[in-house]
């Protein structure tokens, strides 16, 4: 310890300068310290909101005049394709905002930017901007919902802030050491104090850029789910970005963030908690971590108690009448049995003059028009697996073809979310909830009622994101019940 030798002719004023700023730094550090929404860690703040937005107002104006300069800024009456896609993007970000309950609390508005840059960015202001280059590796709303439920989260968590917060700390800290140090006469203080801003840097700040983005990512699963779309769709698209870096795509985004298999790692870490969101959207954000996990648990149990269901062997004349968006009730009735594929298919006649063949699993094989039109699946389209359990998941790859000569590759998705109570008409049913996507996006959410032996409630959704309710109202299959 040599070079202790010259720290003890440090000079006393000097010395209890350095004594007294540290104390104030640590007042400083003791009342500004606030928790962050939903995970509950403690960040420093030093910066009140007020500040920020202003600096966030100047930085938006900056950038949306240099966009402007560049005539880089996507129009929404320079095509209709133009028009679509920043509707499309603004429906996803306010799906986000809504489900983080801050719809009212920023003023947030969706820039699109014409670039082959992959990347997304929102302001502590709430102002978000998509670039063009992300939307191909995105593929879908649920690819855009896990990027901008991460750049929303930044905003809840106020990671600006909070970093500016740290940069004023780490300069206040380098100062005041640099400052004893000047004081003390040391011949090696410039290269001391520099080292001590690197050490600052280093060793505080970066990893508080890694922890802040690992934040983003846990809160933005969150949010994505609670905003209706699948979580796991967050590990496909980090997938998705890997392949494209791999390709040589120029990454500025990416360049802070952890590499995607950290991060697809930690997502899949994640993801029953996420689920939880996605399996009831109404259930409150968690007010930190431990919250979280004990919701985790009591679901666990929950599930753990709901019941095995087998698929009902019903016979000829079976039918349940259905009503969509509170119309006429519609009558499905099970008239004959046919050959499909390989086996034996049930051929439900709709009293709308159209035709349902489900397997005897109730995986649709065929939709049949009233002209005789027809819409085929392979493999049937599997919208349960038995015995149904909450956590199974499944998906497939499905070939549509149709009577006009059309033929699509599809990729479905099905997750038994949750076993739980659904009022129907007034009566109440314990009930599996199954959630069904298509291509990424939300297709429906269906109640199976294992008393009844079939779906009670089903809610589809159309391309726009648009809800339509369907219930049942009456049945007779195997048992009968009148919900009218
Ligand atoms: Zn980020």
């Amino acid at each position: 310890m040599k070079n202790g030798e010259k720290f003890k002719q440090t000079e006393p004023a000097a010395k209890s300068i350095m004594v007294a700023l540290l104390f104030s730094l640590s007042i400083l550090l003791l009342s500004a310290c606030q928790a962050v929404p939903i995970t509950g860690r403690q960040q420093v703040m030093l910066i009140s909101d007020d500040q920020v937005s202003s600096l966030a107002d100047r930085s938006y104006l900056d950038f949306v005049k240099s966009v402007d300069a560049q005539n880089r800024r996507l129009n929404e009456g320079e095509s209709p394709q133009a028009a679509q896609t920043i509707s499309g993007i603004r429906r996803v970000a306010y799906q986000i905002v809504d489900a983080a309950g801050l719809r009212g609390k920023y003023q947030w508005e969706v820039v699109v930017i014409k670039s082959d840059i992959p990347n997304a960015m929102v302001l502590p202001n709430g102002k978000i901007f998509v670039f063009t280059g992300l939307l191909p590796i995105a593929k879908n709303p649920a690819g855009l919902a896990a990027v901008l439920g991460h750049e929303v989260a930044h905003v809840i968590a106020r990671h600006g802030a909070e970093r500016m917060s740290q940069v004023l700390l780490v300069n206040v800290a380098g100062n005041t050491a640099a400052a004893a140090l000047q004081s003390a006469n040391n011949r090696n203080a410039q290269a001391i104090s520099a080292a001590i801003g690197l050490g600052l840097q280093y060793g505080v700040l970066l990893p508080y850029q890694r922890a802040h983005e690992s934040e983003a990512d846990r809160i933005g699963l969150l949010l994505m789910a609670k905003a209706g779309y699948d979580p796991s769709e967050a590990i496909e698209f980090w997938q998705r970005m890997e392949t494209a870096k791999t390709s040589g795509s120029r990454f500025e985004f990416l360049s802070t963030h952890p590499s995607e298999g950290t991060r697809r790692t930690q997502i899949a870490r994640w993801l029953p908690d996420a689920k939880l969101y996605y399996a009831d959207r109404s259930r409150p954000l968690p007010q930190n971590l431990i919250a979280l996990e004990q919701a985790r648990a009591d679901f666990n149990t929950q599930a753990a108690a709901s019941p095995i269901a087998q698929p009902l062997k019903l016979e000829k004349g079976s039918w349940y009448d259905f009503s969509r968006d509170r119309a006429n009730p519609v009558r499905h009735e099970l008239t004959e049995f046919v050959t499909c594929g390989t086996s034996e298919c049930m051929s439900f006649a709709v009293s709308d003059g159209t035709k349902r063949i489900l397997t005897r699993n109730f995986e649709t094989y065929e939709l049949r028009g009233r002209d005789g039109s027809w819409t085929r699946f392979s493999p049937a389209l599997s919208g349960y697996r038995w015995p149904l359990r909450v956590g199974a998941t499944w998906s497939d790859s499905v070939s549509v073809e149709t009577s006009s000569g059309s033929k699509r590759q599809v990729q479905t998705k099905v997750d038994i979310v949750n076993y739980e109570e659904v009022e129907v008409r007034g009566r109440k049913f314990l009930a599996f909830k199954i959630s069904r996507s298509i291509n990424g996006s939300r297709a429906s959410e269906v109640w199976y009622a294992p008393e009844v032996g079939y779906e009670v409630k089903l809610i589809t959704y159309n391309s726009a994101g648009v809800p339509s309710n369907n219930e049942m109202v009456g049945f007779n299959l195997n048992k009968s019940l009148d919900l009218e």
